[in-house]
């Protein structure tokens, strides 16, 4: 891991109810006093209990993110949809974009993802932006091309005030939810393969662009991750449910 400060963001996707949530934070927090931990860490509640979150978390260092947030905004006629505006009141620090079960079950393409990020920055929330291909897509030898195509649709609609106030989160379909982790070397080289387009684009601002890896990740392989170059951190589902097994991978990245 270079000088970019680590982060770690629990994605806890349709889990946990207002008072689950506040529970889970009392206890996250007697696991980890924030003093002790030198990442960044962030859960990502469902939308009903960021507000509750946001409260909870007051006074640590752990941050509040969202799962997802409209294309449209601020307000408008979208039945069913949050915008950035919203998420930005009720103090989430930032919202996970385009991840590969918002573009697999609920037809989001490259654009709508470009859309979500641009509402996200406009809000002054931090994206956390998802790519990443199937096992299909990988045996046929087209990871790169999938995952610098679903890249550049992104980089295109960034201005260079932009490119310090986003992260990029690789995750491989295929290690999500299964126990089958991207070995080191896959996601090195990906993580490698992003930053070098993001150094074509804009230059030296990939020095400092955060990359984490998702799929799988536990709190006994996280230290093989945060150990390559290339990876600055992890979005982590099913072993963010547990506090005291989150507070346990915190401490190993
Ligand atoms: P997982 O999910 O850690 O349960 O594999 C990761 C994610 O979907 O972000």
């Amino acid at each position: 891991m270079s000088s970019r400060r680590p982060f770690i963001v629990g994605n806890w996707k349709m889990h946990k109810t207002v008072a689950e949530t506040v529970g889970y934070v009392a206890e996250f927090a007697s696991h980890l006093p924030s003093s002790s931990s030198g990442c960044d860490m962030a859960i990502a509640p469902p939308f009903t209990a960021l507000s509750s979150a946001v409260a909870a978390a007051h006074g640590t260092t752990l941050q509040v993110f969202a799962q997802n947030v409209a294309a449209e905004g601020p307000s408008g006629a979208f039945t069913g949809e949050v915008s950035a505006a919203m998420l930005k009141e009720v103090g989430c620090q930032g919202v996970i974009v385009g991840h590969s079960e918002r573009r697999r079950y609920y037809g989001e393409t490259d654009a709508v993802v470009a859309m979500k990020t641009r509402r996200a920055l406009d809000a002054q929330l931090l994206p956390i932006v998802c790519l990443g291909e199937t096992l299909a897509e990988r045996e046929s030898g087209a990871a790169l091309e999938v995952i610098a195509r679903q890249l550049r649709a992104i980089t295109d609609t960034l201005t260079d005030a932009d490119v310090h106030r986003i992260v990029i989160a690789y995750e491989p379909v295929w290690a999500i939810g299964t126990g089958q982790a991207a070995t080191p070397d896959i996601a090195q080289q990906m993580h490698r393969h992003i930053r070098a387009i993001w150094e074509a684009t804009f230059g030296a601002s990939a020095d400092t662009l955060r990359i984490l890896y998702g799929g799988s990740v536990t709190a006994d392989n996280i230290a093989e991750f945060t150990a390559l170059s290339d990876v600055d951190g992890a979005l982590v589902g099913g072993a963010s449910l547990s506090p005291s097994g989150f507070a346990n991978l915190v401490r190993g990245a």
